[in-house]
């Protein structure tokens, strides 16, 4: 009697551990935050069910590539965040259990993040220079404006790079119609954590592949976020 009382306890305390754990964000840091002239954030994953942007991030992460721009570009600080939500992209859902966090996107009002993880990820965020935010769409904007999938918007001080980086990822896609855009942020609509960033003057990236729904195999989804992050990483 008393053994099994203890296994009880032992599978809850797993599960509650796990659970815990999931609703965590997990991220690595590369160079010296308090040396560097530039703090660059790569965060991906906010939608659970996004999951271009966390398979091509991790990746780059296990096979070292951030490692290797730590020793060639030692005046830079980047933080790597390959998953916000773990939950939402093992259950594949867009948010998370709890019920305010349906969207974490939606979570950033006018005094800032109004929950947990919002908040745990506003403090990731915060210090940095640069954010690059990794989503998807569920169709080309370019032959489908209600979807916002294949575009890039950028804050209005990272206009010149927004253009960089489309110009870069353009030249690998053939058909006119599923080429990436430049887009002007709806602040007045969403709670975003781009739109509060944008209001306290951070820089701001916004990439949306198209890839939900099964619209477009998931490799080129990778490569198209790979070559933004090279770019990138090539021109700041
Ligand atoms: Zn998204």
């Amino acid at each position: 009697m008393k053994d099994s009382l203890l296994y009880i306890i032992l599978i809850v305390g797993i599960f509650w551990w796990i659970h815990w754990r999931l609703n965590k964000i997990t991220y690595y840091d590369y160079g010296n935050k308090d040396k560097a002239t530039k703090k660059i954030c790569i965060l991906t994953g906010v939608h659970g069910d996004e999951i271009a942007g966390p398979r091509t991030v991790q990746k780059m992460v296990d096979e070292g590539y951030f490692h290797k721009i730590e020793k060639m570009r030692p005046e830079l600080f980047i933080r790597v965040i390959p998953c916000v939500n773990r939950y939402g992209y093992i259950y594949h859902k867009r948010g998370q259990k709890k019920e305010k966090n349906e969207d974490i996107n939606r979570n950033f009002g006018e005094d800032g993040p109004i929950d947990e993880i919002s908040n745990e990820l506003f403090g990731l965020v915060r210090e940095m220079d640069l954010v690059i935010d990794f989503h998807e769409g569920y169709d080309f904007h370019k032959m489908n404006p209600d979807s916002i999938g294949s575009t890039i918007t950028p804050s209005n001080q990272t206009k010149g790079i927004g253009y960089i980086l489309l110009k870069r990822v353009n030249e690998k896609i053939e058909e006119e119609g599923k080429k990436f855009t430049i887009r002007i942020h709806n602040c007045y609509k969403y709670n975003t954590l781009g739109c509060y960033l944008e209001r306290l003057n951070k820089d701001y990236i916004l990439v949306e592949t198209t890839g939900k729904k099964e619209k477009q195999d998931l490799h080129i989804r990778m490569n198209q976020i790979r070559i933004i992050i090279n770019t990138l990483m090539s021109i700041i």
